[in-house]
């Protein structure tokens, strides 16, 4: 008789041993489906010596009940979850859960019934059937997809089928993808670009780990660099993975992709429609998808036969998860790497602290690209201090700034405001008695939305309309607005420069890919003057007639003072400067500022990068943070504060007595309430000799903690809040 362990995706169970029926055929790495008491569960044969379980006797082993007709999970995938699942602390059902597919992936085949428009011109138009046509076109899905698409009833549009509006297609669920064509449009790269491009290629023919770190400045063609690697890959037929922090940024990529490919990649990230997810997944187990785009969570798909990994903008922290497994998508694609043995390419203008040092170290290969392309200059960068240039009662940009903005209007160029703020204002107060908007979920204000007249918590995401009168005095009109937001910059410029066609561009105003589009669009043809905009505008985008960047307030990320806030600010601001000046004309840089002497400023201001890496780098070392120490934080959260505060407390009482380990904490987190839930914190800093992981199991496990608590444990965490 043969029998098998699972690894099953309940992450309270963990491992169970099945028997294999008479003529089954499973291989570790199997996706399987067992009998749990009377429900089924989904698991993936895995070796029995890698997963501790309690043995069963053989005469009560139950039988598998099925396998899933596809191919068996690889070891290298199997090595990965078990790597990240141990570094992070976290279940091994939770990581694999991340390989797999729907359910309906797993089974495959098949066809679905689509929709899409006829052409047909409606007998009875209603203003719910005139939004349809308009939204529809060119769109293809079910009805369920097309009626959230269009926002009308999915009976209005099953009326609209049988008017004849719209027509069924039957599509296969399996179709194949086009294939990338290396010889599309290979471009003809400078001298530097050539020899960066040429070890990339190289790499990737001699199929072995390689960590690069690609550091070029903003507008240095990184991306044409990487491609030539990519192309390489798929000429070999091999597949690739690239990693993209935000969605915002896909949109930007799928077109120069398919410039220089002829064809789109294929797409990876969780809001895609169910059937693209599907398709995706089958196309990537079985090697049939040649270059896959997606967010960090396309990190852990199956891929059949991987040759290459990107993490474009690798410094940015949206890599980091920050629920469920909070991994590092940068640290593990470089895991990922080693275990298929390929290169892997970490592109940035600002890499993270942590990737300088190990290319210090010679551990990556730096791979430098110093000059923008096609002769364009660095932008000019200076701090306006707004002490000397304050701006006017009630307004926020200095003098100097509006006027570099006129002088872009009146040349036809165009201008870009930073301020990592959405919406109006951060803060709304009574003016009579002093009341403020708090959210009653978060410690954190309510945020004016002067578009959508609501008042809204970015954290837990409680929305009110924006009040009349004051709630707790009853006065009418006696709110004022604290502080700016993107919204509130982009009134100020409409009421300075009134003939100015401004932008507002934030995750509330780009929400899709139409939007995205669009905005590129019109941006691209110059029916933009003004860009105000949110961290979504710093990065990616290349407007040739952007001459002048004016950062708000340069101080903004500076404020809470974590471990990162330094280096996050001095990222953000250089990418954001970096839109400026990549034509023939060059660019100016204004930060607005209350700090010019601050280091980060300063170093920004002098154009000084390699000075500003030198002073984090040595005062990370004297405080023994990342890269030369380890933090790990663990949160404790419940909706019973005194619960959350006692748990706490009793993980403090036993903190481990070790002399490379030291723990701070427990106290109330900076955000100590969050969507309902009161949360503390305690931070550990660990020498790099600690055996970190196992300290933290042998500290939590002997808990039992009750089940309305939460402890979350967080390795090299990123958000300390
Ligand atoms: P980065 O990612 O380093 O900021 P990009 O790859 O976005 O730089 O390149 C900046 C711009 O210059 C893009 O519009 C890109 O198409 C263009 N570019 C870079 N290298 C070349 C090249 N060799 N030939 C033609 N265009 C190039
Ligand atoms: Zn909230």
């Amino acid at each position: 008789m043969q029998r098998v362990r699972l690894l099953v995706f309940n992450a309270a169970l963990g491992a169970l041993d099945y028997r294999v029926p008479d003529g089954m055929q499973v291989e570790v790495g199997s996706v399987v489906v067992a009998p749990l008491g009377p429900r089924q569960i989904l698991g993936i044969v895995w070796e029995p010596e890698r997963l501790k379980t309690q043995e069963v006797p053989e005469a009560k082993l139950r039988p598998l009940l099925e396998v899933m007709p596809v191919p068996p999970l690889p070891a290298e995938l199997r090595r990965l979850i078990e790597w990240t699942a141990d570094y992070y602390c976290a279940s091994l059902a939770g990581v694999a859960r991340m390989a797999l597919g729907s359910t309906g992936a797993l089974r495959g085949g098949g066809t679905t019934t689509e929709y899409r428009l006829t052409g047909a011109e409606p007998a009875r138009m209603t203003p719910q059937r005139a939004a349809a046509l308009d939204a529809l076109q060119g769109e293809q899905g079910s009805i369920r997809e097309l009626a959230e698409l269009a926002s009308v009833s999915e009976g209005v549009l099953r009326g609209m089928v049988g008017a004849g509006l719209l027509e069924a297609v039957l599509v296969d669920l399996d179709r194949p993808y086009p294939t990338p064509r290396p010889e599309h449009a290979p471009p003809d790269l400078n001298p530097g670009q050539r020899e960066a491009s040429d070890t990339l290629v190289a790499a990737v023919a001699k199929r072995k780990f390689a960590p690069f770190l690609l550091d070029g400045v903003t507008g240095s063609g990184k991306t044409e660099c990487y491609f030539e690697a990519v192309a390489e890959a798929v000429r070999e037929g091999r597949q690739v993975l690239v990693l993209l922090p935000e969605i915002a940024l896909t949109e930007n990529f799928l077109r120069r992709f398919e410039q220089r490919f002829g064809v789109a990649p294929v797409l990876w990230h969780s809001s895609r429609k169910a059937s693209e997810r599907r398709r995706a997944w089958r196309a990537i187990v079985h090697g049939q998808a040649q270059v896959v785009v997606g967010a960090r969570s396309a990190l852990f798909l199956p891929f059949a036969d991987l040759g290459l990994i990107i993490v474009d903008e690798a410094h940015e922290v949206s890599f980091k998860q920050d629920d469920g497994v909070r991994y590092n998508a940068r640290d593990v694609a470089v895991i990922r790497a080693r275990f298929e043995q390929v290169p892997v390419v970490l592109a940035s203008a600002t890499p993270a602290l942590e990737s300088m040092q190990l290319a210090e170290a010679g551990i990556y290969t730096r791979i430098e690209l110093p000059d923008r392309f096609g002769g364009a200059s660095m932008p000019d960068i200076a701090a306006l201090d707004l002490r000397k240039h304050p701006p006017e009662r009630g307004r926020w940009l200095a003098p100097p700034v509006v006027e570099a903005m006129q002088q872009r209007l009146e040349r036809g160029e165009q201008s870009l405001l930073f301020l990592n703020r959405r919406g109006y204002a951060p803060l709304t107060l009574c003016r009579n008695c002093g009341y403020r908007f708090q959210c009653p979920n978060c410690s954190a204000w309510l945020v004016e939305h002067r578009f959508s007249q609501r008042l809204a918590c970015h954290h837990c995401g409680h929305e009110v309309p924006a009040p009349e009168t004051c709630p707790d005095c009853g006065t009418a009109d006696c709110l004022v607005a604290c502080g700016p937001g993107v919204e509130r910059i982009a009134d100020e410029v409409a009421e300075i420069m009134p003939e100015a066609r401004v932008a507002v561009v934030t995750s509330d105003t780009l929400g899709n890919a139409e939007a995205v589009n669009a905005f590129v669009a019109a941006a691209e043809e110059g029916a933009i003057d003004v860009i105000v905009g949110t961290q979504l505008v710093t990065k990616g985008y290349h407007f040739p007639e952007l001459t002048f960047v004016g950062v708000v307030d340069a101080d903004l990320g500076l404020e809470g003072g974590d471990l990162r806030a330094a280096e996050r600010t001095y990222q953000q601001i250089a990418q954001v400067a970096g839109r400026a000046g990549r034509g023939e004309k060059p660019g100016e840089v204004l930060l607005q500022t209350r700090h010019p002497e601050a280091s980060v400023i300063a170093a920004l201001a002098a154009g000084d990068r390699d000075s500003f890496y030198t002073a984090e780098t040595s005062a990370r070392r004297d405080a023994g943070a990342p890269p030369f120490g380890r933090w790990a934080a663990i949160i404790v959260s419940s909706e019973d504060q005194a619960e959350a505060r006692d748990v706490a407390r009793a993980i403090g009482g036993r903190a481990p007595d070790a002399p490379d380990i030291v723990v701070f904490g427990p106290a109330p987190a900076p955000m100590a309430l969050l969507r309902g839930r009161y949360r503390f914190r305690l931070l550990i800093n660990a020498r790099r000799s600690a055996e970190l992981q196992r300290t933290l199991r042998e500290w939590l496990d002997p808990f039992d903690f009750p089940r309305s608590v939460r402890v979350n444990i967080d390795v090299d965490p990123y958000s300390f809040v």
